[in-house]
């Protein structure tokens, strides 16, 4: 399946009930055809173990950091979106690579895969709504919004590894790169060298998180916050004067993720007033004034190393997704690991990967059936890899998510 078909300019991305119907135009996907089996199966862990089994070096399962305790179980390897895709890569034996992760990361190791191995999702119905924020035919009405201001000549296209093989291709196409949540800052001072440095005209197009793109140039690079505009795709011209255009540097699009975009500045308030000596470390996806507010700022990995490396007896509140924070818990008991925000719930696309949805996956292999798997088109494949070898090329590390 690819995710390339086009929708009118300007058109809202229409909401959907996950897991049902067909909605080719998002990332959110189509239901998974099949008879899955029931979630109260008690037998679950063991056929999950015997197909697996049955299965032996030719599947290859990957877990992303946000998935479920009974899914991460079956993970021949845990990390984040990139290190996972270069995990598959580096595995050409594995013929089947099952990613328990969401719709993008699954096109980002079918990209990076070679063409004999087939890449996996267990729910189709697994995308993400950042990355859906950014859907092809807006990208291309907006970069025509560009020309037609007279500013395109100076823009450069950054975008982050959460979009679609589709807005990964575009970038590749216009002379940009692919960025994750570690080297946004590498990424981006590359985008404005190439049009002259901090000190020039150049500008950045940043897709689709608005938060790690302002957070990134603001925070790191220097940039004001009135050098940042939001382009919102439901607004002719993006709700942006022609000057506006003209004066901005990035030009951030109007995305973000629905689980980090929520922790707020109260929450790390009250942390802060409730729990005494608290360290608060929070995700480059949170909001501008919540990553100023907090101690530490990082990347999953980096969270994880972080809290990994500080001493017993260490109190963290951690703005991230939840499934995430509670296994970082268990993992270390000798510190008080806490949860940001009440009101913030899972990732509830990455949980749509559970347990009876990986077993009929593996099951199904073993039955010579593939399942649910992501192909992304050769030409958007291409461009896409254009844009995310120009990120190896990048200086410094490059894990993510
Ligand atoms: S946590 Fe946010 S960015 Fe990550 S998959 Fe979920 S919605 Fe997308």
């Amino acid at each position: 399946m690819s995710t390339t078909t086009d929708s009118p300019r300007h058109a809202s991305l229409p909401l959907m009930v996950l897991g049902h119907g067909r909605e080719l135009a998002t990332e959110r996907g189509v239901e998974c055809p099949g008879e899955l089996p029931a979630p109260s199966d008690p037998g679950l862990v063991e056929r999950a173990r015997a197909a697996k089994a049955a299965l032996g070096n030719s599947v290859f399962v990957l877990g992303h950091h946000y998935q479920r305790d009974e899914v991460i179980e079956f993970a021949d390897v845990t990390g984040d979106s990139f290190k996972l895709a270069k995990d598959a890569a580096a595995r050409p034996d594995a013929q089947h690579i099952v990613f328990c992760g969401v719709h993008f990361m699954a096109e980002s190791a079918d990209i990076l895969t070679s063409d004999e191995q087939q890449v996996i999702l267990p729910d189709l119905a697994a995308g993400c709504s950042m990355a859906d924020m950014a859907a092809i035919s807006q990208v291309e009405d907006a970069w025509d919004d560009l020309v037609d201001a007279g500013v395109a000549d100076d823009v450069i296209p950054v975008t982050y590894m959460n979009s679609s093989a589709a807005i990964k291709g575009f970038t590749g196409r216009h002379g940009g790169t692919v960025c994750t949540s570690s080297n946004a800052k590498t990424a981006l001072a590359w985008a404005f060298g190439r049009r002259g440095g901090l000190e020039g005209t150049g500008k950045v197009l940043f897709l689709p998180d608005q938060h790690l793109g302002r957070n990134t140039a603001v925070r790191e690079l220097g940039l004001s916050l009135d050098d940042c505009v939001v382009f919102d795709p439901h607004k002719p011209n993006g709700g942006l004067t022609r000057e506006e255009l003209q004066a901005a540097r990035m030009i951030l699009w109007r995305g973000h993720c629905s689980v980090h975009g929520r922790f707020s500045l109260e929450a790390v308030h009250e942390a802060r007033a409730t729990i005494p000596d608290v360290k608060v470390i929070v995700h480059p996806e949170c909001r501008y004034e919540v990553v100023e507010a907090a101690d530490e700022v990082g990347s999953t990995e980096k969270i994880i190393k972080t809290i990994a490396a500080a001493p017993a007896g260490t109190k963290w509140v951690v703005g991230t997704e939840l499934n995430l924070v509670r296994r970082l818990a268990t993992q270390f008991p000798d510190q008080e690991i806490a949860f940001l925000e009440k009101n913030v719930c899972y990732c509830s696309t990455m949980n749509r990967i559970d347990l009876p949805h990986l077993v009929w996956a593996l099951e199904s292999l073993v039955a010579g059936r593939t399942v649910n798997r992501i192909e992304v088109d050769p030409d958007v494949a291409h461009w896409a890899r254009v844009a995310l070898d120009q990120m190896l090329a990048l200086p410094g590390e490059t894990s993510k998510d």
